[in-house]
């Protein structure tokens, strides 16, 4: 494909351009994925307060439950102490008296067990404070960085627009084909289809370059590609075309 020299330079230019754009999208790219990371910290810690809860729960639950064994227990000794009034014999007497006697040991170890579950209790009621208030800085710290995070897409995406349009506006001079050309290429190649040679090397994909290539590209009248990536070759002297 022919070129003039000051197109090429204009192409050099364009792929600056292209680089600052690049950069914007992918500081764009990322904000999504922070913000969904900040995020997955505050379930994070909202789930370890949950799981705090649901095991206190769980413990409220049995600690209810042995109540009501104390309570049953408390009945079965009242209702000994009754039936022990109208026993007849000193055996029967005493066989009542040492069942009330297994029954209160029973109660009270049922209290030690209560007592433990109270214990217990408690220390979950700290641990949910500890976490709650872990949970409300986190979530404070989280939605600050998460606005920040907001005000520097803000920012990156007024930028993106303005080197978009000025972009444009520059590519605008550039004859359609070489255009289409370039934006071929920088496709195909990761997003940089300019590339410097320096001696006869291509400074993107460090292949050596035949020694016409260097010729031609002196020459200045075609686009010269790189033999390995393919990219367009232009020499290390040229400047890049000032923007108008
Ligand atoms: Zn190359």
């Amino acid at each position: 494909m022919r070129i003039a020299k000051d197109e090429l330079a204009k192409l050099v230019t364009l792929q600056e351009y292209d680089r600052v754009i690049d950069a914007l999208l992918a500081v764009l790219a990322d904000v999504p994925k922070q913000v969904a990371a900040l995020q997955a910290e505050s379930a994070a810690e909202k789930a370890a307060l949950a799981e705090v809860k649901d095991r206190h729960t769980q413990l409220l639950l049995r600690r209810k439950e042995k109540e009501l064994d104390l309570g049953k227990k408390e009945e079965e000794i009242k209702k000994h102490n009754i039936e022990l009034n109208s026993v007849k014999t000193n055996e029967a007497f005493r066989a009542m008296q040492s069942q009330i006697d297994r029954c209160k040991g029973e109660a009270s170890a049922i209290e030690t067990e209560i007592l433990v579950f109270m214990e217990e209790s408690d220390a979950f009621l700290r641990e949910e404070k500890e976490k709650s208030t872990a949970l409300k800085a986190a979530e404070i710290r989280i939605a600050e960085k998460i606005k920040v995070l907001e005000g520097q897409k803000a920012e990156s995406e007024g930028k993106l627009a303005a080197e978009r349009a000025k972009r444009d506006a520059f590519a605008a001079a550039i004859p359609g084909e070489l255009l289409g050309h370039y934006d071929n290429v920088r496709r195909r190649r990761g997003g940089v289809a300019m590339a410097r040679l320096e001696g006869e090397t291509c400074t993107v994909c460090r292949m050596n370059q035949p020694p016409q290539s260097k010729v031609n590209l002196a020459k200045g009248h075609e686009i010269v590609a790189c033999e390995s990536c393919q990219r367009i070759l232009y020499p290390s002297e040229l400047a890049a075309a000032k923007p108008a």
